[in-house]
């Protein structure tokens, strides 16, 4: 309501009469133009010449000197430039004027020659040509770009720095039921739902429910409808802006649109705001190569002091935000009270894809007898907004056709067609690739399950594309990395060491897709050496710092070319003995891995719960002891295709 009344206020104040009539613009612009000329023409002239028909003769000051003392002249005007005088003879003769003769004006009282002086500058039309006229084009310029800039922005040149217009407010009748394909991620959100209905519920419990929630995931998943449902399900208003918009040419008007978002939300409270791509202006403050964006950091500082100032647990505000860069977000936005609840929305898998065509093909008439199954299995790596696309497209080749309702062949067209369009952004993963892929991560997987030390797995993917990667999560403190035990970080290196050590058992052949893995395991076992104190070689000398844990961990060496010889050495050993004991691991429990890739390969993703049953029944068969990991539950990782998304950015260099 206050939100309609003002976008009314606004509308008109960007409207102006300036912006509104340019006609009457343009109408005192003639009327001023049309009275210089006029000036021009009768002012100047002095009386002399008016209406006459009089001719004009230049001549010399001496010659009209001779003429006024002759008695040849009648009547003479001087300017400040120049002298007009009348003949008797009706002629006019103009001369230019010499200031320095003092005996001018006495010849012509000596003569009785009427004279008067006049004034040859015409002011106005002076006035028009040296001030207002260029006043004019300036103004015309100006306005010419605020129409543009107007045009781009969506907001007008006289609304700076208000977002009203920017600000999308609905009452969304989203629900969950149009959120498929993932599950997970709805789970997360459920609670708030409920928190939004019934605050009091919570707040008389002292209950501390999250002000921010960040919904990672690639492009399409659905993380701005997921949001939407949740406004949807609790009945609130939804705020909505992309983040990309507060950024502007001019200082200061990010911040303020972020002043009025939080404003416009709390007074209809309960409500969620929603940022969509929120790296945009939550970017690491110090990654960008000059330092720092000024008009970035504004923005973010404000959007940080808005959360941190108001008071959730009075004012039910909750801020959804959206990326899929959470790499490059500033660590100060996921501290506590801000947004330190981050939930995944990654590309659905087979059974997910399934899910999310029936939401779809609620809206158009499809015959009964397609096969879902089938057009799932041809959907591999697609998003919730491709496969959106697959359904539409689908209803209209079979419109075009005439037909009465959506058939199999139209759905297999339209896969095909968004596919082959989807082929020019990326390549698609053959089956070949695919084998790879499965192979790898079935292998950091198995071990995760066996090592002492290791994190559970909660869920293996091969989903192409996706975000999830081993050991993405994204919420993990830094501190944790210093907490770590020795037997953890080796269990972890073991983990990632598995990927690449399943290619060389099952495929015989090692693909480029582990390159980040070894990078990260080289890196573990360098600041074990270096910056924990664990390895023999340095003993308890550390030979790096940290300079500044703020400023992204650069580090400071601090030691000789032969220590660093024989960190390098060191490293490389310690390396080659995991990955043999990884080796032997993996040979062992083979049966196991074959398990695990035939079930990938029906569903493209098992849960943990799954991999363990698969391990388990596979050391009872064989009679071996079991390896499992019962007693200690670690933070848990999805374990997915990263080494794929890495081969494809290398491939594409
Ligand atoms: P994102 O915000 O993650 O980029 P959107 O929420 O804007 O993705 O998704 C665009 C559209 O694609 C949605 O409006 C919806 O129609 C469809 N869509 C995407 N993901 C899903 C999903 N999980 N379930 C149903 N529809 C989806
Ligand atoms: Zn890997």
């Amino acid at each position: 309501m206050s939100q309609n009344n003002q976008n009314k206020n606004q509308n008109n104040n960007n409207g102006g009469f300036f912006n509104k009539n340019p006609i009457f613009i343009f109408a005192i612009f003639a009327i001023v133009i049309v009275l210089a000329f006029r000036g021009l023409t009768g002012d100047s002239m002095g009386t002399l010449g008016e209406g006459s028909m009089n001719a004009t003769k230049n001549i010399s000051y001496s010659e009209l000197k001779e003429l006024v003392s002759s008695k040849q002249i009648s009547r003479v005007e001087i300017s400040e430039t120049s002298i007009r005088a009348l003949g008797l003879n009706q002629n006019i003769y103009v001369t230019k004027r010499i200031h320095s003769d003092p005996t001018f004006i006495p010849l012509l009282d000596a003569t009785g020659v009427e004279y008067k002086a006049y004034s040859e500058t015409n002011w106005f039309g002076e006035l028009l040509f040296s001030w207002v006229l260029p006043v004019f084009i300036f103004f015309g310029i100006w306005m010419f770009l605020a129409s543009r800039m107007q045009k781009n922005m969506g907001g007008g040149i006289l609304g700076i720095g208000s977002a009203k217009k920017l600000i999308n407010s609905e009452k969304p009748n989203v629900k969950f039921d149009d959120v498929a394909g993932v599950e997970e991620a709805k789970d997360e959100v459920v609670e708030i739902v409920d928190y939004l209905k019934n605050p009091d519920k919570y707040l008389r419990l002292g209950a501390k429910i999250p002000k921010g929630i960040l919904l990672v995931g690639p492009p399409g998943t659905g993380k701005t409808l997921l949001a939407r449902a949740v406004a949807g399900e609790a009945d609130v208003p939804f705020f909505s802006i992309s983040a990309s918009s507060f950024i502007e040419m001019f200082v200061g008007v990010g911040a303020s649109r972020v002043r009025d978002l939080f404003e416009s939300a709390k007074k209809e409270s309960p409500a969620i705001v929603f940022i969509d791509e929120i790296d945009a202006i939550g970017k690491s403050r110090n990654s960008g190569p000059m330092g720092g964006n000024d008009e970035r950091e504004q923005t973010l500082n404000q959007l940080l002091s808005e959360m941190d100032g108001f008071d959730a647990d009075k004012l039910p505000v909750i801020v959804i935000a959206a990326t899929n860069r959470p790499e490059v977000l500033d660590a100060a936005l996921l501290r506590p009270g801000r947004f330190d609840r981050q939930v995944l929305v990654d590309k659905p898998d087979f059974k997910g894809r399934i899910d999310i065509l029936k939401v779809h093909m609620k809206d158009v008439k499809i015959a009964k007898n397609v096969n879902l199954e089938e057009i799932g299995r041809l959907t591999t790596g697609l998003a919730g907004a491709d496969l959106q696309n697959i359904i539409n497209e689908a209803a209209l080749l079979a419109g075009r056709n005439s037909k009465t309702e959506v058939e199999q062949s139209d759905l297999i067209e339209a896969v095909e067609r968004s596919i082959a369009g989807l082929e020019k952004k990326s390549r698609r993963v053959n089956a070949k690739e695919k084998r790879i892929v499965t192979y790898h991560e079935c292998g950091h997987a198995l071990i995760a399950e066996v090592t002492k030390g290791a994190k559970r797995v909660t869920k293996v993917s091969v989903v192409p594309r996706g975000l999830a990667a081993l050991g993405y999560t994204l919420n993990r403190p830094e501190e944790n990395k210093f907490l770590m035990q020795k037997h953890e970080l080796i269990a972890e290196v073991d983990v990632l060491l598995g990927g690449r050590a399943a290619e060389e058992v099952f495929i015989k052949e090692i693909s480029t897709g582990a390159s980040n893995d070894l990078e990260r395991a080289t890196d573990i076992f360098k600041s074990m050496i270096s910056m924990y104190g664990m390895s023999e070689v340095a003993g308890l000398m550390v030979l790096e710092k940290q300079r500044n844990n703020f400023l992204g961990g650069q580090t400071i060496k601090d030691y000789s070319d032969k220590t660093a010889q024989l960190v390098d050495d060191t490293v490389k050993n310690m390396l080659n003995e995991r990955y043999n004991a990884v080796l032997d691991t993996l040979r062992t429990y083979s049966g196991a891995i074959e398990n695990m890739v035939s079930a990938l390969y029906e569903s493209e993703t098992i849960e943990g719960e799954k991999v363990r049953e698969i391990i388990k029944n596979f050391e009872e068969e064989n009679g071996l002891e079991t390896r499992l990991v019962e007693d200690e539950i670690k933070e848990e990782i999805h374990i997915n295709d990263e080494s794929q998304d890495k081969n494809e950015d290398t491939k594409e260099v």
